[in-house]
Order: C-alpha cells, then sequence, then structure tokens
C-alpha cells in the first residue's frame, strides 16, 4: 500500500495520513467501510495510523474518498467516507500478455505494468516458457499496491494464465497487437516500434494488447500463429536483445507515450 503526500485536509482538522487504500466496496458519503486484515495491520503497525486521521479510499466504480479512520484495532479497522475527490476515470483499454518468467522478473512486471497503466496482464504459456504456473494472488497483491503509489483509481485484472493456441483462438478481433518481435527487425518484418504503431493508425480509445515472448523467445511457428491475426503490428525494440521484463517495460511505454494516456494534455 503506497503512501503519497496529499494537500492537508484543510479546513477539516484530520491529521492528513497520506495514504491511500484500494477498497473493492461501495464508496458513499457516510457509509463506513470495513478495511480487510492486512489494510488493518499496515495502518496500525505498520504506519502507526490513528484514529480521526484521514485517509483516502479509492476503486474504478466510485472513484477517490477522503475518509477518516474512525476505529483501528488490531486485525479490523473502519473508515468513513467524507467527500468524494476524484470521479471514476478509466485507465487506457491496454492488456499485456506476457509469457511468465521467473518470480523476480514476474513481480516487477506485474508492479510497472500497473504503474504503466495496463488494465489486464494476461499471462501465456508458450513453447518456451520456463515456468508452469503464475501465482494471481501474489500477482494482485503487487498490482494493487502499485495502484495506491501511482494514484490510479482502478486495479489491473490478472487473468488466469492460457496457452497461446487457445488464447489466439479466443482473441477479440476488435483488440490490436503490438508484437514484440526481436526477430524481426533484419528482415524489416518488425519496423521500429514507433513507425509501427503510427502505422496502425488505431481510432483514439481503441483496444491493444502489447505481447512479449519468454526468455527463449516465441518458437517460430508461434510467431507465424500471431502474424497470421488480422490486427497484429509487429515491432521492433531496436538491435538489442532485452530481457523479456524490459521489453515488457519499454513496450508498454512506448504505446503509452505514442498512443496512450501520456499524449493528454492534463
Ligand atoms: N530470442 C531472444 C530472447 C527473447 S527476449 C534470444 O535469443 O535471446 C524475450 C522477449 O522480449 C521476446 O520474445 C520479445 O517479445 C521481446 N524482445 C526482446 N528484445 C526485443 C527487441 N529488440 N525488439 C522487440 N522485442 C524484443
Amino acid at each position: 500500500m503506497g503512501a503519497r503526500s496529499h494537500a492537508s485536509d484543510a479546513g477539516t482538522g484530520l491529521r492528513p495520513s497520506g495514504i491511500r487504500l484500494f477498497v473493492d466496496r461501495p464508496l458513499a458519503a457516510g457509509a463506513d467501510v470495513a478495511l480487510d486484515r492486512a489494510q488493518a495491520h499496515y495502518l496500525r503497525n505498520v504506519m502507526r495510523v490513528q484514529a480521526g486521521s484521514a485517509l483516502a479510499l479509492f476503486n474504478p466504480r466510485d472513484g477517490e474518498w477522503r475518509a477518516t479512520l474512525e476505529t483501528v484495532g488490531k486485525n479490523e479497522a473502519v473508515c468513513r467516507p467524507v467527500e468524494q475527490v476524484r470521479t471514476p476515470a478509466p485507465e487506457p483499454d491496454l492488456w499485456l500478455v506476457f509469457a511468465p518468467v521467473k518470480r523476480g522478473p514476474v513481480d516487477l512486471v506485474a508492479q510497472k505494468a500497473t504503474e504503466l497503466g495496463v488494465a489486464a496482464l494476461q499471462p501465456v504459456f508458450t513453447r518456451r516458457t520456463a515456468v508452469s504456473r503464475v501465482n494471481a494472488e501474489r500477482l494482485r497483491a503487487i498490482a494493487v499496491e502499485a495502484a495506491e503509489q501511482c494514484e490510479r483509481l482502478s486495479v489491473p485484472e490478472i487473468r488466469a494464465p492460457l496457452p497461446l493456441d487457445r488464447l489466439l483462438a479466443e482473441w477479440p478481433l476488435d483488440r490490436h497487437i503490438l508484437l514484440c518481435d526481436e526477430t524481426g527487425a533484419a528482415t524489416g518484418a518488425a519496423p521500429p516500434v514507433a513507425a509501427a504503431l503510427a502505422a496502425a493508425a488505431t481510432p483514439a480509445g481503441a483496444p491493444w494488447a502489447v505481447f512479449v515472448g519468454p526468455e527463449g523467445g516465441y518458437a517460430p511457428e508461434e510467431l507465424d500463429a500471431i502474424r497470421k491475426l488480422t490486427i497484429v503490428t509487429p515491432a521492433s525494440l531496436g538491435d538489442r536483445i532485452l530481457r523479456a521484463d524490459t521489453a515488457a517495460i519499454a513496450a508498454l511505454a512506448c504505446w503509452q507515450a505514442l498512443l496512450g494516456d501520456w499524449g493528454k494534455q492534463t
């Protein structure tokens, strides 16, 4: 659970704690919300926040609310939303489809993809995927903490892993694919990512997904299968071979800068 300095709650006399917590329950003025055990422990024992302090609660349906901590005990805490300070605002409709790598890098990918505004993380098993399972609970906890820290109003969905052939068979054909392909630079089959995204010329807000392969790369027949989909944009991230986690972060950053919400003039 991240903490960020918030403007002091001028006029309310509440001690601002700078803490934001994701609560997947309705937020409305005066309607008390019971936090879960981990959140109560965090407030009481880690951040030593006392009853009467102000904090922020958020979720994608209700936006962000200033709230007061009414009670905080060993395993329970109750907050009372006071006023909505941010209205709901969805992240761009962007998925990250990645072949899970070892624990450390995959945790990094979950955290960085959350900060980079991904709406869903879709682990996919490919021919050369090195791991056989994904700890969705752990990735979700990492995503919640990253969402709290980076001040987004939603938490990316951590989808159940799928084998690549099934994912492609069920792929929604309105969702464009940015295929990170390190094999195509030499043959020109994968143009530089900026040119590739510009050439895709998708309307603002169109759904996209970034595909990144496993440490060993996609098998040739897998690349062929992905390229067969009409909505695929192969792209090179330069001549250096990036680790899968690096490629995911770099590709997401490119997409946000060129097609996503980094271009928004705030
Ligand atoms: N085949 C590589 C390893 C793949 S790197 C090797 O022989 O070492 C893991 C994934 O990151 C790739 O499947 C690809 O999706 C992405 N990636 C890595 N470097 C890239 C680059 N320069 N351009 C595009 N994608 C890249």
